[in-house]
């Protein structure tokens, strides 16, 4: 079948796609938020360029998947921090998007985003990012509520083979860490540790909660078929936080897939990672995207305290008018 493809332009082609993902109409579109957008950037929209005193977080997590704090409290941060441009990209929820109305953001340019959670075989996650510039769908909505379930299943079983492994713990020790809908691998780490079944955070995703362990089965969500998704959805597809061994092994895959850009700019960076991020990037040519994944559980790294001048990423802002320019 031909589905359409959001180009960013407004333009449609087709492609060969997933069966059973329809392209939204757009009488489907529920709600987007139009903030105004920062003063700097309508300044400089006719030249195309971003003044670097511009700073943008595109990857932020609320209470509604394992951030720390209520939504409107990061929005209250993020004014106060002096941010120019957001996205919240709670895992497999928009949840936190109910919550926000135009006059909540100030003079914050908000941009739609998920960060969606695959699985490869070897049963590593891949975190796939989706921006949208027409906002989320009902669609899109009845696909996140079957993601959360099938999380909650997933985490049912890791519960049920650590218990068989004779571990105290239960679903409900699991339930009763999580604020939102969203139940995740953080959750079981923090309940592992109050059930001193783990002596650490880090401790429990060593030995019980990371990838590696095999406790909890990994998604059934391909990284290829949540990139088919969101261009289904006509939003833009960024790989999260990825690594270099990463690259490496999985960046030609994803760039085949339809992979629209990688995250370049990231918290905890150094400069040579960032070059080499930087080249994986234009080698592939993808767009630059970037953020701190900031989640608020320290109290000593405030939001803002890493953001990316929009001169880095205007490629990327440029799909994004509302946030922009008028
Ligand atoms: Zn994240």
């Amino acid at each position: 079948m031909v589905l359409g493809v959001w180009t960013g332009r407004g333009v449609e082609i087709g492609s060969e796609g997933l069966s059973d993902i329809r392209p939204p109409n757009r009488s489907g579109v529920l709600r987007q938020t139009l903030p105004r957008p920062p003063a700097a950037l309508v300044a400089n929209a006719r030249t195309r360029r971003y003044d670097c005193r511009v700073r943008c977080d595109l990857h932020i997590h609320t209470h509604r998947s394992d951030g720390a704090h209520p939504t409107l409290e990061v929005l209250n941060r993020a004014r106060r921090a002096g941010l120019d441009v957001i996205s919240i990209t709670d895992h497999d929820t928009i949840d936190a998007y109910d919550e926000i109305e135009p006059d909540t953001l100030g003079p914050v340019a908000l941009i739609h985003g998920i960060e969606l959670t695959t699985g490869l075989p070897s049963g590593e996650e891949l975190h796939i990012l989706g921006y949208f510039p027409r906002g989320f769908t009902e669609r899109f909505r009845q696909f996140l509520e079957k993601a959360q379930s099938e999380r909650r299943e997933r985490m049912r079983i890791g519960v049920g083979r650590l218990a068989a492994l004779g571990h105290a713990i239960s679903m409900d020790d699991v339930l009763a860490q999580c604020k939102g809908r969203v139940i995740n691998r953080s959750h079981l780490a923090q309940a592992l540790v109050d059930r001193k079944i783990a002596a650490s955070y880090p401790d429990a995703f060593r030995r019980f909660v990371g990838f590696q362990c095999h406790i909890i089965p990994p998604p059934e969500l391909p990284p290829a078929r949540a990139i088919e998704l969101i261009r289904c959805e006509r939003g833009l597809s960024i790989w999260a936080h990825p690594t270099p061994v990463q690259i490496e092994r999985w960046l030609a895959q994803l760039a085949r897939a339809g992979l629209n850009g990688m995250e370049v700019y990231i918290r905890r960076s150094n400069e040579t990672l960032q070059a080499q991020l930087e080249q994986s990037a234009a080698d592939s040519k993808l767009l630059r995207a970037g953020g701190s994944d900031w989640h608020g559980h320290d109290p000593h790294d405030p939001l803002g305290s890493y953001s990316v001048p929009a001169e880095r990423i205007r490629q990327f802002l440029s799909f994004f008018p509302h946030a922009s320019r008028q």
